[in-house]
């Protein structure tokens, strides 16, 4: 898994040297039992998990402490990055929300935007997914600041803003996305 704000990286490490490293970790970074022996680590934009040659991946236990350890990081990097974005995305076309909102929506929902309040909220999903379409999403939602509908003055603004037919990159993202909502969901359910 990678993308332009996420890095997952898988350190072989040997076994003595990874004993050592334990004292110096949280207990909630170390998975420690039976023969396995593994430490998760974030370091900047990167989650690292170092393991020893041992690791029996199959495991029950360790697979889910690696799933929570993932959806941890991949909704900790959205806190930071979402809301960050749409800021940079806020002074490039001089359009400004009030309120940036990263949390969990609905399956099919990506985001939402309360115009009445110039808040906007965004699924920690998207950023599992390309750069130009989670620019979009935030794009989209962004339009919204001025338009709470979706008829014709929507799309016409909403092509301003993405330098492209909105109705067209609508259909290409809307094939992209029935894989994305499964792979997604995988991910973080
Ligand atoms: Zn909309």
């Amino acid at each position: 898994m990678q993308s332009n704000y996420l890095l997952v990286e898988w350190v072989v490490v040997d076994l003595f040297t990874l004993q050592m490293e334990v004292s110096k970790h949280e207990t909630s970074a170390v998975y420690h039992k039976g023969g396995n022996l593994v430490i998760c680590q974030i370091d900047g934009h990167s989650l690292h998990f170092f393991y020893a040659e041992i690791a029996e991946w199959e495991n029950r236990g360790l697979q889910k402490w690696l799933r929570d350890k993932l959806k941890a990081y991949i909704i900790d990097m959205a806190d930071r990055v979402l809301p960050q974005r749409l800021h940079e995305l806020e002074h490039q076309h001089c359009l400004f929300a009030k309120k940036v909102i990263v949390k969990k929506l609905r399956k099919c929902v990506l985001g939402q935007c309360y115009k009445g309040y110039q808040t906007i909220v965004l699924s920690p999903r998207i950023i599992l997914l390309p750069q130009q379409y989670m620019d979009s999403v935030i794009l989209h939602e962004m339009a919204h600041l001025k338009f709470s509908h979706h008829r014709k003055t929507f799309w016409d603004f909403l092509t301003t803003l993405l330098g492209e037919d909105s109705i067209s990159q609508k259909r290409r993202m809307d094939m992209l996305m029935k894989t994305f909502y499964s792979y997604s969901d995988f991910l973080l359910k």
